[in-house]
């Protein structure tokens, strides 16, 4: 017998070219996408690469670096080893990447850079997410801190030491621009004081300007949206496979009632497995077709030309619209509350936290206990350069060598389940 797919619906074409698109490698790009060959290049210069552009050959020193492959075994929210199908770190950036290429593709610009962004955006993570980086920043406050953000650009510029000429990965500007600002500027002000800085930006802002007080590029900017598109939707989708949420919960979400009406019109009663990747399937394209819309919306109203009237926007150019954000926040809020706080998961972290800080502790009370080409350096240096080194350390760990490196070194280490 043969197979008849059912025929889709005939959308109407809709050109997404905008005016003064060109084409670049193969692509089309509007004219305030950025562009490769206008780069303002890397910290130390290099010979072009005769196949790829500057931010395809970011992308690929990215997927290439050994922070990359950790982010395998590094927690998102849900402990990985508890079970086979939670989202690690590494699934995490490969869905933020994955929302980043579509929102580019559909607003011409630069999919290489967006991509290469959304990919590095989590390399300073360290071990068990937001509590190995509470844990790292109570033990670091007298001497500046921790900040994810700010590790990650550690990571690129210092600490992945590969290629003879330089160490991290040689970036390039607009790359390390989209990493340290893709949340926004730093600054209010180009003249503004520094100290409130993370102190790794402020260090590396030293050696080259990334312009803190301006926004970052609009490729930089989609990689934020789609960070924050990619967890709503994926934590949704683990807290059910953890048997935190229901159904029904769902049905008190303005955002996630309407789909979940849609669905039920459509499908009738599904499981609740199948139910929720519906509700996830048509929220992750509702928001992306809302930011998309809204990004054009306002690329019209401050008439953006090119890729610098976006840094200097005075406000985002790729955002939700308005009713999108409010549903969006109310989403984050019923997200907090039923998940993020949610007694059994604050337990893990909270015993993941002290994980963290004890190894920090203990490396610090006895240096020469870091293993291997650690721990030479952070014997001869101050107390200063040694808090930094041990925390390039404990924040490149990975979620199961952290609790290896514990086991190893006390008598007895937390059970995180
Ligand atoms: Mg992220």
């Amino acid at each position: 017998m043969k197979c008849v797919e059912p025929m889709a619906p005939k959308a109407k074409a809709v050109s997404i070219e905008p005016a003064g698109a060109t084409i670049r490698y193969g692509r089309v790009v509007a004219s305030y996408a950025c562009d490769g060959a206008a780069s303002r290049g890397r910290f130390i210069a290099e010979a072009a690469c005769p196949t790829r552009s500057p931010f395809q050959r970011d992308r690929d020193r990215i997927v290439h670096s050994t922070a990359f492959r950790r982010l395998t075994h590094k927690t998102q929210v849900f402990i990985a080893h508890e079970a086979d199908h939670y989202r690690t770190r590494l699934t995490h950036t490969l869905e933020v990447a994955q929302v980043a290429r579509a929102m580019a593709r559909q607003l011409c610009l630069d999919e290489d850079l967006a991509e290469a962004i959304a990919l590095a955006h989590d390399l300073g993570h360290p071990p068990f997410g937001h509590a190995g980086e509470r844990a790292l920043d109570n033990h670091t406050a007298r001497f500046g801190g921790f900040d994810h953000n700010a590790q990650s650009l550690r990571v690129v510029t210092e600490l992945e030491h590969k290629y003879a000429g330089f160490d991290g990965l040689n970036l390039s500007w607009e790359t390390l621009e989209g990493l340290v600002k893709h949340n926004g500027p730093l600054l209010k002000a180009a003249d503004a004081a520094t100290e409130a800085l993370p102190w790794a930006i402020a260090e590396f802002n030293k050696r080259l300007d990334l312009e803190l007080a301006d926004h970052a590029s609009a490729e930089a900017q989609v990689a934020a949206l789609a960070d924050e598109i990619a967890y709503s939707n994926h934590d949704l989708d683990d807290a059910f496979r953890a048997e935190l949420i229901t159904v029904d919960m769902l049905r008190d979400v303005p955002l996630t009632e309407e789909l979940l009406n849609d669905v039920s019109v459509t499908y009738g009663d599904l499981s609740g497995a199948r139910m929720i990747y519906e509700v996830n399937r048509r929220l992750i394209t509702a928001m992306i077709s809302d930011a998309v819309c809204e990004a054009r919306r306002r690329l019209g109203v401050h008439e953006v030309r090119k890729a610098d009237d976006i840094r200097h926007a005075g406000e985002p150019i790729i955002a939700f619209s308005k009713s999108m954000q409010e549903r969006v926040e109310e989403l984050g809020r019923f997200l907090f509350e039923a998940v993020y706080r949610h007694e059994r998961v604050m337990r893990v972290m909270r015993n993941a936290e002290q994980v963290v800080g004890e190894l920090f502790e203990h490396y610090l009370a006895d240096r020469k206990s870091l293993p291997g080409a650690w721990a030479e350096p952070s014997v001869q240096c101050d107390d200063v350069v040694a808090v930094r080194h041990i925390t390039d350390f404990v924040a490149g760990m990975t979620d199961r060598y952290a609790l290896q490196e514990h086991r190893r070194l006390f008598d007895a280490t937390p059970d995180l389940r």
